[in-house]
């Protein structure tokens, strides 16, 4: 059997023509293609302003400048996610800290953030100045009830959106930013909609788009209204702020623009996998994924848990040796080796060190056959008989 990975982009011919249009353009960097992109996306999930970054890490980093957090400032987000999430709070000369996830969603747990947050009013500890709640695999996490804590307690909502373009919660698109204040997507190839890597801010916030645009290339601007005293002429631009070159360039924007169009296909063939699984894998010792009843998830991963952290290296390592690259999502981000430095350690969050030893992800992606994916349910039920 060929290779079945745990996720992987489309490309067609489409895709491709256009980014041989681009090739043939006047603009490479950051150009036309970037508006079109970021307008596509905007259509698409109905917020206001959109940035394109980079990539997702690029996102996260600008987002949580345009929040303000700077040396001292504390952000929150959950051990089961990828450690862009983290690190962006880091990159700021701020301090990080982890809530713990729910046992059933593996998103963040709203009860345990909000004991936490009374915890700190109680006995006088810092509040965080950002939250950034993950979307874990594409389900949408508890953001009304995060939104509630937000206005309660003062702090901005970064949503990492990075698997959910396309995901719904309630009457709300993900990225409409109708409970967040920024919603961050990543374009990178295993994501639903790829532009080679790439990342991208929706907001509703015309200050934090603003910021966001200035710090993404460098806080130059041309816009005289931003400008400090006298335009000098044309030619004249001003640095008004620090920034960094975290531009997408019209190769990337293009690609993205492209499959942009194509993304209701890639969502419901993920969706028709999804409720494939869900089928096939009934019965069987191990625990699919559960969705609360006001979303829709882009299903950007499928994980299932085995029954425990033998059961799943046993099963992971025979599916690895059959070809089919299973993978593990996430490491409880504060154990890392860097975080541990930091004084971060085993213990912190349960809940997501327990759904770590014992979760695997399946094959999920918009080229996966009924026929290959029927293999891997196969396997895995030898496997687990
Ligand atoms: C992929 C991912 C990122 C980082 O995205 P890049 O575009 O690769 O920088 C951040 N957060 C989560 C949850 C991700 O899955």
């Amino acid at each position: 059997m060929k290779k079945i990975p745990y996720g992987r982009q489309n490309i067609d011919s489409t895709d491709i023509k256009a980014v041989e249009d681009v090739l043939q353009s006047e603009w490479l960097t950051q150009g036309p293609a970037v508006g079109q992109f970021e307008q596509a996306v905007l259509e698409f999930c109905g917020a206001t302003y959109a940035i394109a970054f980079n990539s997702a890490t690029s996102a996260l980093h600008v987002a949580c400048m345009a929040a303000g957090v700077g040396a001292g400032d504390l952000v929150w987000t959950v051990p089961n996610t990828f450690v862009a999430s983290a690190n962006c709070a880091l990159y700021c000369g701020g301090m990080v800290d982890f809530v713990d996830i729910d046992a059933k969603t593996y998103n963040m747990d709203v009860a345990k953030l909000a004991d936490k947050l009374a915890d700190c009013r109680a006995t006088n500890k810092q509040l965080p100045k950002v939250v950034i709640p993950v979307d874990f695999s594409g389900q949408p996490c508890p953001l009304a009830e995060i939104r509630k804590l937000a206005d309660e307690y003062g702090f901005i909502v970064i949503e990492d959106a990075s698997h959910a373009i396309g995901a719904t919660y309630r009457e709300s698109k993900i990225g409409d930013c109708a409970y967040a204040d920024m919603t961050v997507f990543s374009f990178h190839p295993v994501k639903i909609v790829t532009s080679g890597e790439g990342g991208m801010i929706t907001t509703n916030n015309a200050k934090l788009a603003e910021k966001a645009g200035l710090l993404r290339s460098h806080g130059i601007t041309r816009t005289p209204g931003l400008m400090v005293g006298e335009n000098h002429g044309d030619w004249y631009y001003q640095q008004i702020d620090l920034g960094f070159n975290y531009r997408m360039t019209d190769l990337q924007a293009i690609l993205g623009y492209s499959q942009m169009k194509r993304i209701e296909a890639f969502l419901a063939r993920r969706r028709q996998l999804a409720v494939q699984y869900d089928e096939k894998l009934s019965g069987l010792p191990l625990v699919t994924p559960y969705l609360t009843d006001d979303v829709n998830s882009a299903w950007h991963l499928y994980v299932v848990l085995l029954k425990n952290g033998a059961e799943r290296k046993r099963i992971f390592d025979a599916m690895r040796a059959l070809n089919i690259m299973v993978n593990v999502h996430y490491v409880p981000v504060y154990t890392q080796p860097y975080y541990e430095k930091l004084g971060f350690g085993a213990g912190l969050c349960p809940v997501a060190e327990d759904y770590y030893w014992r979760t695997m992800s399946i094959p999920m992606y918009y080229d996966l056959t009924d026929q290959e994916q029927d293999y891997v349910v196969g396997i895995l039920k030898e496997l687990l008989a």
